[in-house]
């Protein structure tokens, strides 16, 4: 039987870069969608000869700003999918947008097109902070489109960045209560993390240190109104990414697009890919494995302990550690102690 593989489709452009982004994006003021939707069916033409016609239960388009294809390109692309793979009826379709690039229209267009899942790049609810963001949006083009959305039949999140350099426990309580009276399923709460590449990291902010980002990041999950179910993402059950769950548990994707990152399952063989045929290589069950945990425990449920996950554990280390790991219906996650050291307790977990 052929693996499924989800499907992740990295649309690399945006209008213009926000002040602490790494990301691989660029700012174009016009795409050339043409070329670069050409260059995206090729490569599902590549996988769907290499994999034949796979069932796909997750497709993510993120970026970048995906809310800048045209829906006439959008439409090409997921019409191609659908031809060259079986796309489950109930597939989670989720597209990432920026506030200000998609209006009443386009939202409907896309959900026209298979879009179920709108992930909208929302980080603050404060106009001076969006600024000092390097955001082009304010917080009322913010709300028009999570309201919008709100009123479609399909799940919205929008993603948050705390930590920036006057927050404290105070202001993130503050945005927390503000995300619980919008009403969200979901939603994602990401660190700022300053990156030398980026304008923030040549500005030498006074950063908020360790333990104050440690303690807002245990006020979150005091103060919103949706459990926690990953280190950065919080839904109400039943409302959880599900293209992020199968990435996490250690499910195949391929990734499209330049800057695109898969990890493609053949024959009992793993390989290493990237988008626009950047990489393609074999990879050791081991590596595999030790990926599987690293994702794993980033998320409350925890890793699955098949034999290749058991294999790379440290188990005496698990045994003596009962106050930051848990084993529980053959899964293995981090308490509330251990999520706040992750980093340290996988090196320490896996052999
Ligand atoms: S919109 Fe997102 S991907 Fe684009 S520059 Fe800003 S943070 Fe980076």
């Amino acid at each position: 039987m052929k693996t499924q593989h989800n499907i992740y489709i990295h649309v690399p452009f945006c209008v213009s870069k926000c002040k602490y982004c790494a990301f691989f994006s660029r700012a174009c003021a016009k795409p050339d969608w043409d070329t670069y939707v050409t260059r995206i069916l090729s490569e599902i033409d590549y996988w769907a000869e290499k994999l034949g016609k796979i069932d796909v239960p997750t497709i993510f388009f993120g970026g970048g700003t995906p809310s800048l294809i045209p829906t006439k390109h959008f439409a090409q692309i997921m019409n191609h999918l659908r031809n060259k793979f079986n796309i489950a009826d109930d597939a989670e379709i989720t597209i990432e947008s920026n506030p200000g690039t998609l209006d009443s229209t386009c939202l409907d267009e896309f959900i026209g097109h298979g879009v179920n899942r709108l992930s909208i790049g929302v980080q603050s609810l404060n106009d001076d902070e969006l600024v000092f963001l390097g955001r082009r949006h304010s917080v009322a083009d913010a709300m028009r489109l999570i309201e919008s959305a709100m009123t479609r039949d399909i799940r919205v999140s929008a993603d948050f960045i705390y930590g920036l350099p006057n927050h404290n426990t105070k202001t993130v309580e503050k945005l927390c209560r503000d995300i619980n009276q919008i009403g969200l399923n979901h939603c994602s709460m990401y660190e700022l993390t300053i990156e030398p590449t980026t304008p923030f990291g040549k500005m030498n902010l006074d950063m908020p240190s360790n333990n104050e980002m440690a303690d807002m990041y245990n006020t979150i999950a005091n103060t919103l109104n949706l459990p926690r179910y990953e280190v950065s993402n919080y839904a109400r059950a039943g409302f959880e990414c599900r293209h992020n769950q199968n990435v996490w548990d250690g499910d195949a994707y391929i990734g499209l697009g330049v800057g695109a990152a898969g990890r493609v399952f053949i024959d009992g063989t793993w390989y290493e890919q990237m988008g626009g045929g950047a990489k393609f290589e074999p990879m050791s069950i081991t590596a595999r494995a030790i990926e599987k945990v690293i994702t794993g425990m980033r998320t409350m449920r925890g890793v699955l302990l098949a034999n290749d996950v058991k294999n790379v554990l440290n188990i005496e280390y698990i045994n003596n550690h009962p106050e930051l790991i848990i084993i529980a219906d053959n899964r293995m996650h981090a308490t509330d102690d251990g999520i706040m050291i992750l980093d340290d307790l996988l090196v320490n977990l896996i052999k």
